[in-house]
């Protein structure tokens, strides 16, 4: 069975001298009974689902059944050509990638829920952009989702990945922890390295709630991606350059959950706060409902 804590997971990475993607691929294997090649395979279908979810919205306007957002990845794409950026071509590529998923999954397109379709731009924009960046194989990007797979069956297991119970801080921040721990395995940092990505992620984005306007998965969430995949990559540069967090990621997942725990019933998924109940959103919930 997948280990309980981050703690038991670097004890028997380093016992067995293997990274977080490959014990996540052997215990997979145990779990569901089916061979090494099957388990890779089914990875790499949930990879082409990604790539094409993080693509799609680039390249044509993709507008929501509500219309409340679409049409944003397709300007930062042409943005991230023009030379013009602050942040570089690769930052806002990744940006665009972001939320090109969270336009699919508000048009009802094909996405990953990974770890949730509200957080569904952020791993395969992180994981696509570094891969592009680093020059991985596809080998190295599922193996990179192996990662992710592994830090959220953590998260999963001692605390909650749903922003009904956690907030968008369990949803989102979830998502990039994920994300980060795959590209500092990707660019070669040890599970030590990983959970340290994944714990400076949550670290800064505790507290932060879930308010989606009118109840849709699309105001704030789209943009949450986008802050998330900057989190994610900026993160893995951070401890790849040898910084590490004071307080372990068991503990940060700790209080992830009791904060969550903590949060009014108001800011988590039920648009009763936030930004949900703002003046303008209320008016955009009228409008969309005809109420
Ligand atoms: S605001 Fe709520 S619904 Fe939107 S992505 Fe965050 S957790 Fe999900």
């Amino acid at each position: 069975m997948f280990v309980s804590t981050g703690k038991e997971l670097l004890e028997i990475c380093k016992e067995k001298n293997i990274p977080i993607w490959e014990y996540t691929i052997r215990e997979e294997i145990e779990a569901v009974e089916v061979p090494r090649e099957k388990v890779i395979e089914r990875m790499k279908s949930t990879l082409h689902v990604m790539m094409n979810s993080s693509t799609y919205a680039q390249d044509n306007i993709v507008k929501s059944v509500s219309g409340l957002i679409g049409g944003d990845a397709y300007k930062i794409r042409k943005y991230a050509e023009s030379g013009k950026t602050l942040t570089g071509e690769f930052m806002n590529k990744a940006m665009a990638r972001a939320i090109s998923s969270s336009e699919v999954n508000a048009a009802m397109g094909r996405i990953v829920a990974c770890p949730t379709a509200g957080s569904c731009g952020i791993l395969p924009a992180v994981i696509i952009s570094a891969g592009e960046k680093l020059n991985s194989s596809e080998d190295q990007l599922i193996q990179g989702l192996f990662t992710a797979a592994g830090v959220g069956i953590l998260i999963a297991k001692n605390a909650t990945l749903a922003g009904a119970e956690g907030g968008c801080q369990a949803e989102c921040g979830s998502a990039a922890a994920m994300a980060s721990a795959a590209v500092v395995e990707m660019m070669g940092g040890t599970p030590e390295q990983a959970l340290t990505a994944a714990a400076i992620v949550i670290k800064n984005i505790l507290g932060l709630v879930c308010d989606p306007v009118a109840g849709l998965v699309e105001v704030p969430c789209a943009k949450r991606n986008i802050a998330g995949t900057v989190s994610a990559l900026t993160t893995a540069d951070l401890v790849m350059s040898g910084v590490y967090s004071k307080i372990p990621f068991d503990e940060v997942v700790w209080a992830m959950y009791k904060v969550g725990r903590q949060m009014p019933a108001e800011l988590r998924e039920t648009s009763q706060g936030g930004i949900a109940i703002t003046p303008t959103a209320l008016k955009l919930k009228k409008e969309i409902f005809k109420e």
